[in-house]
């Protein structure tokens, strides 16, 4: 018997980790304390170096759909390595994956989609949205139609472009962003800044504010409108039912091109296979990325509708592609992804079965001195921590308890991420009732230490 090959310790991995620049964290900090190390994953768990097991409410970065440890998919890529590891689609070329997967999505997504195009993350693709809706303005003679309207906290992507279309203050701050010819209305947040108005009020006064944006700035210089049907890293926040319909109207009335972002949204996670199905939000452009292959491989892909794709494909290049422009091994594990959740009927069940049990089991948070307000869509929901419920008063400063609470959830073995002190939920589709009560479970205790900690 060959030996095994020994491996590193926890401490050796840290000390290691100290050349890796962590995106979105403090690295001299980080480095400190040392990184936690996550070393293996099976069903809806991980497990760290220290042979800790961790429940994982948050499905790696709300991506990994079908859960971990599917051997279907990790075959399928390994044939395709073997077969065809890689061949770019550039010079009038094409091959297998790429274009079953295209037709594929084609016949998944609403009816305007004939057209897709691809990159390897959700900040790339919406990117190259950004560069079609240049192009598109330009080639219908319209080049003053430039100026993107998005929402403050709204969130879209790391890159210059993708990073001034989110609304984070702290991501533009030290990058002299946003660029110019990207602006930010308000979110439609009404827990948090609703006031007393009614959720169908609040939806319209919020859209309201994308049509006064347009007035102020001209309708002639305006492109395009882009949102998440759900804001994800902002909070989960889920807009009133009021409010996609009026901005639809909106877009429509002014001629506004609309982009759905759909990088967490879509593949299942609110218990459809789009947000905008759920909303009933009729796009010209879908940002998709992390459920498209759960994770597995690095995949993004935008349906472009063929008001678009017509004039873009009028005769002449659209010079734009990227080196793994729908890369072979990441088309295979996306068409065995769908396959997964088609077969396995998981976004039904998100639908019909446990998205509903996580509304009713969140629903009873609402007894515990902490919580303000939970909201979820499917498997796609948020625990608002408040000091005082009754006037929905936060925190100061805002973001403590939710890093409280989140720090116990990891020691009682849950992961489940803060964002302000607004606890996110994710799971892989594959939870069944007795993980979502396994949740349940320790999320009270966790509500319960953080309660104590901040004195309620
Ligand atoms: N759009 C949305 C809605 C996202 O949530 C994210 C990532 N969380 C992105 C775009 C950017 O995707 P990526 O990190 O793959 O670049």
């Amino acid at each position: 018997m060959t030996a095994q090959p020994k491996r590193n310790s926890t401490t050796e991995w840290q000390a290691q980790d100290r050349h890796h620049i962590h995106p979105f964290s403090d690295n001299a900090q980080l480095h400190e304390i040392g990184s936690r190390v996550i070393t293996k994953a099976e069903g809806t768990h991980l497990w760290d170096s220290e042979g800790n097991r961790l429940l994982d409410a948050f499905a790696g970065l709300w991506c990994v759909n079908v859960g971990y440890g599917r051997k279907s998919i990790a075959d399928v890529a390994y044939k395709q390595l073997q077969e065809l590891p890689y061949y770019n689609t550039f010079f009038k070329t094409t091959h297998p994956p790429v274009a079953e997967l295209s037709k594929l999505l084609v016949d998944m997504t609403p009816k305007q989609f004939n057209n897709v195009f691809y990159g390897q993350s959700g900040s790339d693709a919406n990117d190259t949205i950004v560069r079609m809706v240049r192009s598109y303005w330009n080639l219908k003679k319209q080049p003053k139609k430039k100026t993107i309207i998005s929402r403050t906290n709204g969130y879209h992507g790391s890159t210059m472009v993708a990073a001034s279309l989110g609304g984070m203050n702290y991501m533009h701050e030290l990058a002299d962003l946003p660029l110019p010819g990207f602006v930010h209305i308000r979110q439609p947040y009404w827990y948090g800044e609703g006031g007393s108005s009614t959720p169908e009020e609040f939806g319209k006064l919020c859209a309201k504010a994308l049509e006064d944006k347009i007035l102020e700035l001209g309708a002639e210089n305006v492109a395009a409108f882009i949102g998440e049907p759900i804001q994800g890293a902002g909070g989960v926040i889920i807009p009133p039912m009021t409010y996609w319909p009026a901005i639809q109207e909106i877009c429509k009335k002014y001629d506004l091109l609309l982009i759905a972002d759909e990088v967490i949204c879509g593949f299942g996670r609110t218990g459809h296979w789009f947000g905008s199905e759920y909303f009933g939000i009729e796009s010209d452009f879908m940002t998709m990325a992390k459920g498209i292959t759960s994770g597995y491989m690095p995949l993004s892909a935008i349906m472009v509708s063929d008001r678009v794709a017509d004039v873009l494909n009028s005769g002449i290049d659209f010079s734009h592609g990227y080196t793994y422009s729908g890369h072979p091994v990441s088309c295979a594990v996306a068409i065995e992804n769908i396959r997964i959740l088609r077969e396995e009927k998981l976004v039904e069940r998100v639908h019909d079965e446990t998205g509903p049990y996580l509304t009713k089991r969140l629903w009873e948070l609402l007894d515990h001195p902490l919580v303000g307000e939970v909201r979820n869509v499917g498997l796609m929901g948020g625990i608002e921590l408040v000091k005082d419920k009754n006037n929905r008063k936060t925190f100061q400063p805002v973001g403590d308890t939710g890093t409280i609470c989140r720090d116990h959830c990891f020691r009682l073995g849950l992961v489940m991420r803060a964002t302000r002190d607004t606890m996110l939920i994710s799971p892989s589709l594959t939870w069944t009732k007795g993980d979502i009560d396994d949740f349940m479970k320790l999320t009270q205790e966790a509500l319960d230490l953080t309660a104590k900690d901040v004195g309620l």
